[in-house]
């Protein structure tokens, strides 16, 4: 099967060539395959979150080569890298950046909306999702009238709103208590399993980390099998 993403001897420093240089990616490089769900492990300041934007085209490295669903986007103009985005990669952060005045369903809707699915379909969509998730009760709440775990469930149906193809998670349940993170975590993976996506998941949590089908570790600028 086809590599959903490939990372090829990717660099990455900041401020290059000047004192307070800061190397962060030094010749990393990975394959994810479809249907494979990777664990990303490091220390904090490791370079996770420049390692996840690179791979979801939000930055580029000062050397090697990303493909996204076989396509190489080396040299490729913004626009085009942004339609790759928006098209085969969701997001999913540590802190749920939901749109506070709109409701759970409606923040699944508007990112459909902005790649052209029509309302109702959006609607259909966002229904599905959310329901599965275990949502279906909570569709025409706002964020600020949900639970943490259940912000963060919203957060992830908005990932998968455009049915991306790889989904980039950087500490996705790292900001809930450890019982919430567990059962949360689970409807994740469930929901990751039934829509046969490819991930890419970091996390501090090395036992949520070994329900995924294999870990790296990301050590000085490079990524090691664990
Ligand atoms: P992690 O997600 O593993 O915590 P990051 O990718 O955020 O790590 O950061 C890796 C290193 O790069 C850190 O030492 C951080 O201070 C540095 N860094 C991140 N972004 C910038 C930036 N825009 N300018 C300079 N240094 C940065």
């Amino acid at each position: 099967m086809s590599d959903v993403l490939s990372l090829k001897g990717i660099s990455k420093a900041y401020n290059p060539d000047k004192p307070n240089e800061v190397v962060v990616l030094s010749d990393a490089n990975i394959t994810i395959k479809a249907g494979e769900v990777v664990a990303l492990v490091a220390p904090s300041g490791a370079g996770k979150s420049t390692l996840l934007h690179i791979a979801g085209l939000l930055d580029t490295p000062d050397s090697g080569q990303v493909a996204v669903s076989g396509q190489d986007q080396t040299g490729k103009s913004d626009r085009r890298r942004t339609r790759t985005r928006r098209q085969d990669v969701g997001f999913i952060y540590q802190f749920h950046h939901l749109l506070q005045e709109f409701t759970a369903a409606e923040n699944v809707v508007l990112p459909q909306l902005a790649n052209g699915v029509s309302k109702a379909d959006a609607h259909e969509r966002a229904q599905m999702l959310l329901g599965k998730i275990g949502l279906k009760d909570r569709m025409t709440h706002r964020p600020g009238e949900l639970s943490g775990g259940e912000q963060q469930r919203v957060a992830f149906c908005r990932a998968l709103a455009n049915a991306p193809k790889l989904l980039l998670a950087d500490e996705p349940t790292g900001n809930l208590d450890p019982a919430t993170s567990d059962t949360v975590f689970d409807a994740l993976m469930e929901l990751v399993r039934e829509t046969g996506l490819s991930a890419l998941i970091a996390t501090h949590n090395l036992d949520l980390a070994k329900r995924m089908d294999r870990i790296v570790r990301l050590e000085a600028g490079k990524l090691v099998d664990v």
